[in-house]
């Protein structure tokens, strides 16, 4: 969401007249768009923050401006007093920016000629901002508000745009992406109409209380929609579930895989999952293990508990000591890694389709996606963008490896 909203500003900003450049001392005007999730995010802003008031003084930098998350929560104002800042903005008034750039000012924050792209043949579209669950732990209802969901017709209408310009993959987005809904239309609809016009789709991020099985199983029938699917499970316990209002017990979301995985046996599964919430017990953790070891997920993203001021999980009792997180944290890695190793193993020797995302670099070698949505290191000179054959040659715990590739598909 902060890559496809970083996109658009830079957008806006080109077209008001300015360039982008590589350096800070390049720059007459600086815009970090910022995360608040979790504490380490806000302790980068703050380096940044400091680098860019020293550069200011030296006349180098003119003018900064802070967006996104941190600018919609209350430290914000903190920061304002410790650092120069010309301008805060939040998630929901990104379109002052325009002003403060010396464009036009626009009211519309989905802008389908602003679409924000990673050069055009892989886009993003947001289908849905906000978020209406309230998980113990989390900021993001605070910072981005309560879900408003895009229509389908303004959806619709810029994924055929997007195509019609050249755009070749689509990712639907939002927090909870299959929590969508609009005019009597559910997410599943709308994924089923977008994967009838784009060529590549994918959708992130989805919530296990929303998914349905009916989505699990276009995923597995529609071969436009790539067969990777990242639903965060958070904690394998029902009491830590229930501490942090998912909404869900452990049992509902390995059925939810049972149905995925027999959907499409090929695809890949990922998650989210947080380790040291306050009153997290061992035994709360080894079911934690356990669910791992039970879906088999192909990568997960683990994150150690980040207190966020103004979130019920900051005031609860039952702090995990660091040192039980870090131990926690390294066992669930190691559980993720053992799993993912063991299914990319089962890749080698076969011939893929993959979808070129990045270009070769120095050493020749591109980095793709299969349609099973499993990263690949491909020795190829394709643009991104283009699709190419190759036999996949080894696999480690996070990317498979392809030989030589036939550009000739
Ligand atoms: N909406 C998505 C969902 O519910 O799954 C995820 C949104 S959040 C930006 C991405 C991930 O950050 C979450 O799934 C959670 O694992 C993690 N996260 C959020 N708040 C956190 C916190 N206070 N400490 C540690 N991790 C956190
Ligand atoms: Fe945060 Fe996701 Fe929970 Fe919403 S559903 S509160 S975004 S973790």
């Amino acid at each position: 969401m902060n890559v496809h909203d970083s996109d658009r500003i830079r957008r806006m900003i080109q077209d008001a007249g300015y360039a982008e450049v590589q350096r800070y001392e390049d720059a007459d005007l600086v815009i970090l768009n910022t995360c608040y999730v979790r504490e380490n995010a806000v302790d980068r802003v703050k380096g940044h923050l400091g680098e860019l008031n020293r550069l200011r003084r030296e006349g180098r930098v003119k003018r900064v401006a802070l967006t996104g998350c941190i600018g919609a929560a209350e430290e914000s104002a903190a920061l304002r007093r410790t650092y120069d800042i010309d301008l805060v903005l939040g998630t929901h008034n990104t379109y002052e920016l325009a002003e403060f750039v010396g464009l036009p000012t626009m009211q519309e924050t989905y802008t389908p000629e602003l679409p924000g792209t990673e050069g055009g043949h892989n886009a993003f579209v947001t289908i849905m901002t906000g978020c209406n669950y309230q998980c113990s732990y989390c900021i993001v209802p605070t910072v981005r508000g309560r879900m408003v969901c895009r229509p389908m017709g303004s959806v619709i209408g810029e994924v055929e745009n997007l195509v019609a310009g050249g755009t070749g993959y689509v990712t639907l987005l939002g927090q909870t992406v299959d929590a969508w809904r609009h005019e009597g239309k559910r997410f599943c609809d709308l994924l089923e109409a977008v994967s009838e016009i784009a060529p590549r789709v994918w959708f992130t991020t989805s919530h296990p209380s929303n998914m349905e099985d009916r989505t699990l199983k276009a995923i597995g029938e529609r071969n436009t929609i790539v067969k990777r699917l990242h639903l965060p499970v958070q904690s394998g316990s029902d009491r830590m579930l229930k501490v942090m209002h998912r909404g869900y017990k452990a049992e509902r979301y390995r059925r939810k895989i049972e149905v995925f995985r027999e959907a499409a046996p090929d695809g890949t599964l990922s998650t989210d999952i947080i380790v040291g919430h306050p009153g997290e017990t061992e035994e709360d953790h080894e079911q934690t293990l356990r669910l791992v070891e039970d879906c088999a997920f192909d990568s997960a993203y683990i994150f150690k508990f980040s207190p966020r001021r103004g979130t019920e999980a900051a005031t609860l009792p039952g702090t995990v000591p660091d040192a039980v997180v870090q131990r926690r944290f390294l066992e669930v890695l190691r559980q993720v890694e053992q799993n993912a190793f063991t299914r990319n193993q089962r890749k080698v020797g076969g011939e893929e389709q993959i979808y070129i995302r990045h270009g070769s670099t120095e050493d020749g070698k591109a980095i793709g996606e299969t349609w099973s949505g499993h990263a690949v290191h491909v020795n190829t000179d394709a643009a991104p963008g283009n699709y190419v054959r190759a036999r996949i040659e080894s696999a480690g715990p996070h990317v498979l490896y392809a030989g030589e590739a036939d550009t000739s598909v």
